[in-house]
């Protein structure tokens, strides 16, 4: 496995793989790596001649109050998990490399940045595909594998590359989570003995809404409601939002009568936790 910090280093040496014909398969990444990462890797491993991950936790996409400096951070440990997962590329840049001075450019997708996530998020999504963008752009990807976990991001994602023309598959995986039902997430590192085990409502309250579901249940705004007395019922949870939408679109809907997403973000002390099912 060869570790690259340099773009232009990285750009060489993808060159020289598309002259080979090799296939590249993309897992980007903000490090502090778990089954869920490993997932992916797994997966770009068996479909791909060449995987390359990027470890780069973004600052743009962090908000001003957000998590930025406290993000964990474990290069040892993650540079050993992508030997043993077998990678060729561990990707890792510089701010300064990615956002040299002078920095102007930024890929806005309407409408659905503004929803959910980016409702209390503002700008995070801007950021979220400009950066994507970019590392598409120097990692020239084949395939490219996302988490369902962070289903608004696959939208964004792959909405993206349909809009400008991308030449690249968006792999969508599903969330891989604890024994218990809770989504793996570096930011689980954040919650304490008795955090953790309130954060099993978010789970909960989405297991509640496929089981009424499944009982013929159509109305969403019920459905809610349930899931929302749930997670109240847990004295360190603070509700983000909860919602179910289109699948697809992500737009509102008041009946279940399509492919829907039902989506939640959740306060578990200083951890904003989000999970999601789709139906
Ligand atoms: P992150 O490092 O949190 O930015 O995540 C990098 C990629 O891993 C994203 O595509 C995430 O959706 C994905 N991911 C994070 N957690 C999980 C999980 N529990 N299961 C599956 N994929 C995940």
């Amino acid at each position: 496995m060869q570790v690259i910090e340099n773009i232009k280093d990285l750009s060489i040496i993808i060159k020289e793989f598309k002259t080979e014909k090799k296939t590249i398969g993309f897992v980007p990444t903000m490090g502090f790596l778990h089954d869920g990462h490993i997932s992916l890797i797994k997966r770009a491993r068996l479909v791909s001649d060449i995987v390359v991950v990027s470890i780069f936790v973004n600052p743009t996409q962090f908000g001003p109050k957000e998590d930025f400096n406290a993000y964990p951070r474990d290069i040892k440990r993650d540079t050993q998990l992508c030997i043993d997962a077998g990678i060729d590329i561990l990707f890792m840049p510089s701010v300064s490399g990615m956002y040299p001075e002078g920095y102007l450019t930024y890929i806005n997708v309407e409408k659905i940045t503004d929803m959910l996530c980016g409702a209390s998020r503002p700008g995070h999504f801007k950021a979220v595909a400009t950066v994507v963008a970019k590392l598409f752009n120097i990692v020239k990807p084949d395939k490219a594998f996302f988490g369902q976990k962070d289903y608004q991001q696959t939208v964004i994602i792959k909405r993206m590359a349909a809009d400008l023309n991308m030449d690249i598959d968006i792999d969508v995986l599903p969330t891989v989570r604890e024994p218990d039902g809770l989504a793996m997430s570096s930011r689980n590192s954040y919650l304490n003995e008795e955090e953790r085990k309130a954060a099993i409502c978010l789970y909960r309250s989405l297991m509640k809404a496929e089981e009424m579901i499944k009982n013929g249940e159509k109305t969403t705004s019920v459905i809610i409601s349930a899931m929302r007395e749930i997670i109240e019922s847990e004295r360190l949870a603070k509700i983000d939002y909860i919602n179910i939408r289109d699948a697809e679109t992500l737009e509102e809907i008041e009946a279940i009568d399509r492919k829907v997403v039902i989506a939640l973000a959740v306060w578990i002390g200083k951890a904003r936790l989000i999970d999601n099912i789709v139906i």
